[in-house]
């Protein structure tokens, strides 16, 4: 039970990755905030959970509207009493050459996979501070660390989402605040099924250890970053990826 107690809110956590990371936190102790954008997904995610776990919640949320997100963490505040932990994992591509993508696939990958971190760190760096104690994993993309074709724009988002992690390790450190970040491969989830299977080979056969990734092997990753075991750690980008950024 190493999070025994904890409240960790994880973004994006009705499907994928988030839902893994969401299950492996409820199973070491923690209590569990799901948000995503459709209340409805939440609820059904609830409703799964529950039958292995007590203490889940959720609340529908956008992560790209501040004001639903300041009024988000004031419930979860008021309800649940705190923040411990923030896995800023929501996420979306739409992909295109730089020369044919529009302002609009630009806008919305920022939007969300920036701002929504910026948005949601705020409002648990604002509980964190003043408890002198907190968690934040940002998920970024091995993209963020070498770039993809066709991905500009998520690319550009994940390679921000590094240069905040490192910002706010260096800024939060001193109010006991860790925060890091963690670069998934290609990992088997509804946002992978998008892409071509052509490449998804092509990736697989690059990665010396010739597979996609699991959820929860980005889940296991960031449990031990939201774990005391972690406690020295911070400002870090931890690859799991099959070591196919070598
Ligand atoms: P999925 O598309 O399976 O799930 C993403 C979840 O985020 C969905 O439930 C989605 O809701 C939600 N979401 C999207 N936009 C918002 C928003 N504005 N506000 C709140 N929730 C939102 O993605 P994955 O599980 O594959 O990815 C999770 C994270 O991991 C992302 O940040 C992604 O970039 C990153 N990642 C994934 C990799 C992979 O190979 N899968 C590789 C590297 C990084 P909705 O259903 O409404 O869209």
């Amino acid at each position: 039970m190493r999070l025994k107690n904890k409240v960790a809110v994880v973004t994006g956590s009705a499907r994928g990755i988030g839902k893994s990371i969401a299950e492996k936190y409820a199973a070491e102790g923690a209590r569990i905030v799901l948000v995503d954008r459709s209340l409805e997904d939440v609820e059904k995610t609830i409703k799964e959970m529950k039958e292995s776990y007590s203490e889940v919640y959720g609340y529908g949320m956008d992560v790209t509207d501040r004001s639903q997100v300041q009024q988000v963490f004031e419930r979860i505040a008021k309800e649940l009493g705190t923040v411990d932990i923030l896995v800023n994992n929501a996420g979306i591509t739409a992909d295109a050459q730089m020369y044919k993508m529009t302002g609009e696939q630009w806008d919305n990958v920022i939007n969300v996979n920036l701002t929504g971190v910026f948005n949601c760190s705020k409002e648990a760096v604002k509980i964190m501070r003043e408890k002198e104690y907190g968690k934040i994993i940002n998920i970024s993309s091995v993209v963020g660390l070498y770039g993809n074709f066709g991905q500009v724009n998520y690319a550009a988002t994940k390679s921000g989402v590094i240069g905040m992690t490192k910002t706010m390790a260096k800024e939060l450190g001193r109010k006991n605040v860790n925060v890091n970040a963690v670069c998934p491969g290609f990992i088997a989830t509804e946002m992978t099924e998008k892409m071509p299977e052509k490449v998804l080979t092509m990736m697989k056969e690059k990665a010396p250890l010739n597979r996609l990734g699991t959820p929860e092997d980005i889940a296991n990753a960031c449990l031990f970053l939201a774990s005391e075991e972690a406690s020295f750690v911070t400002g870090t980008v931890l690859s799991v990826d099959g070591g196919i950024v070598l």
